[in-house]
């Protein structure tokens, strides 16, 4: 009946408007693509969608704090010590397994091959280590101040400097004795920064705060009554900002087609490669996830993705999972029931370590560039670009187009030339968008299955540790 249809429109409106937003879009930006506008007046026209994006980011930092914390702080520790152990499996094993499409994807089609002289020369960029950019990574995790974590990230960057090294020439072949001092340049590290909030290292403070408040009983009760409070303001915030998501799409999505590169142009290798990383992504995305989720919950994994488009067309537009996590949080929460408890621990956390599809991504690129190079990789170094590719993918910030940043640390990690990133960064702008949808999908369906696992803790109570806060 109409009142049907009616009631249909109504509870849906979400979806439609967005899915709408996003037809909307591409067909606004195809059309416009003919009156090559300048790069000023393509910011002009995606400024709506730029707004979008502030405003998410906004959210992101007050969101990840307080939804960490109160998450912990609701659970007993045995509880909270058990979700975390079966998300940190998830998130293992599914980035293992990524990566493992990955890799398979690229050695079975093979898209680098031909010469090299198809792309345009690469462009110097910058050197770092795999050690450095490890240590890095663990260094973020421990801000020293935590007011800086919220605007920046520890980065290592180097410096050149002359040393005066004194060599000793002891050579008994030549019989050479004597001893020199030469001027030797060299690198040397110095503090560095870069902007953007220290996803990782407020996520270990909050976990470790969460916990030692919920074991604070009373004495913690204003903390816990302050960052639930404070929690619940941000999602009435989202709530509001998802009415305006689908015109922020909307402009988003025409606005990069409106500026993309003639797709037509692009070289029979970039295309190939293209074509690659998407199949890998999808057989990801399509079936590994879904298999798993089914597997473990047996339910209807197409079901729980429906929920979940609002939040996967959101991380289309903006290419960024931690943009994307307050709406995550709504799809998660409202459409699909999943506990509060579980959403709060999975999703920042996942948001910001786990990458399914930049694990993928950033393998199989590396591996696309070694053919490229006629680079023949014996399976020592294919297995060191599956440990590296995975360090990189926890490494990379749910940011636009972080993944290719840290690829520099898996291209490295066996001699591969690392300015060779410069041949793919044509077609980066838009496989960013697909793996940050499989990021997120990644981190989605890691909640439902997670919820699953503990349904058996999250029943129970107990009433020694002050978890008496556990709402809804
Ligand atoms: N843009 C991705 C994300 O936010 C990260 C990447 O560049 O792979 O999830």
């Amino acid at each position: 009946t109409k009142d049907d249809v009616k009631g249909f429109f109504i509870r849906n409106a979400f979806v439609i408007l967005t899915v709408a937003a996003v037809i909307i879009g591409i067909i606004l930006g195809f059309a416009l693509r003919p009156y090559k506008m300048s790069y000023r007046e393509v910011k002009f026209f995606s400024f709506p969608g730029e707004l979008l994006m502030r405003m998410l980011q906004m959210l992101v930092l007050p969101l990840l704090v307080s939804s960490l914390i109160t998450g912990m702080a609701s659970l007993d520790s045995r509880a909270s010590g058990k979700m975390g152990m079966r998300a940190v499996v998830y998130y293992t094993t599914t980035t293992v397994i990524a990566v493992f499409i990955g890799i398979v994807m690229v050695l079975i089609i093979h898209p680098g091959k031909g010469s090299k002289d198809e792309f345009t020369k690469p462009q110097q960029i910058e050197q770092v280590s795999a050690a450095d950019a490890f240590l890095d990574l663990i260094r973020n995790m421990f801000p020293p101040n935590l007011v800086e974590a919220c605007t920046k990230q520890f980065k290592t960057q180097y410096a050149k400097r002359v040393v005066h090294v004194t060599m000793t020439v002891n050579d008994t072949i030549f019989a050479l004795n004597g001893s020199q001092t030469i001027a030797r340049e060299e690198m040397i590290p110095v503090p560095g920064a870069v902007n953007g909030i220290n996803a990782l290292g407020l996520v270990v403070f909050s976990i470790c705060f969460g916990l030692i408040i919920g074991s604070m009983r009373e004495q913690g009760q204003p903390l816990r009554d302050f960052f639930d409070s404070l929690n619940e303001a941000v999602m009435r915030l989202v709530a509001i900002i998802m009415w305006y998501a689908p015109v922020g799409i909307l402009f988003l999505i025409s606005g990069k087609i409106v500026e993309m590169d003639d797709i037509t142009s692009m070289g029979g290798q970039l295309g190939m490669y293209t074509v690659t990383v998407i199949s890998g992504l999808l057989i990801h995305a399509i079936f590994v996830l879904p298999t798993l989720y089914f597997i473990i919950t047996r339910k209807n994994p197409y079901v729980f993705i429906a929920g979940l488009l609002q939040a996967l067309i959101t991380a289309l537009g903006t290419s960024s999972s931690s943009a994307t996590l307050p709406i995550t949080f709504k799809c998660l929460e409202e459409n699909n029931k999943v506990d509060k408890r579980v959403t709060r621990f999975v999703l920042p956390v996942g948001a910001t370590i786990n990458m399914d599809g930049t694990a993928l991504y950033e393998a199989l690129a590396a591996i696309f560039i070694a053919q490229v190079n006629d680079f023949d990789l014996n399976f020592g170094q294919i297995l060191t670009i599956s440990i590296t590719a995975t360090a990189a993918s926890i490494g990379a910030a749910g940011i636009p187009q972080a993944g290719l940043v840290t690829m520099v640390i898996v291209l490295t990690s066996v001699g591969l030339p690392t300015d060779d990133i410069t041949l793919i960064i044509a077609v980066d702008w838009f496989l960013d968008r697909l793996r940050t949808v499989t990021n997120v999908l990644g981190d989605s369906i890691g909640a439902g299955i997670v919820e699953h696992l503990s349904r058996h803790e999250l029943q129970k109570k107990d009433p020694e540790v002050g978890n008496s806060v556990v709402e809804e």
